[in-house]
């Protein structure tokens, strides 16, 4: 999976750690690069990019 904003492929599995979210959630991603945090789901046969936490600028 690549990032949508800086289109690096190191992301993070951030929830790996945890069993509490729904089934039908994809996991959040975060970018090793950016810091772009970001989650895929698929609506309406369409895949959605969530972003939950913008790039880290800072980088
Ligand atoms: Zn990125």
């Amino acid at each position: 999976m690549k990032c949508p904003n800086c289109g690096n492929r190191t992301s993070l599995n951030l929830d790996m750690h945890s069993g509490g979210f729904s089934s039908g959630e994809a996991p959040l991603k975060e970018c090793g690069e950016c810091g772009l945090v970001w989650r895929v789901k698929i609506e309406a046969g369409e895949t959605m990019i969530d972003i939950i936490k913008p790039a880290d600028k800072k980088k």
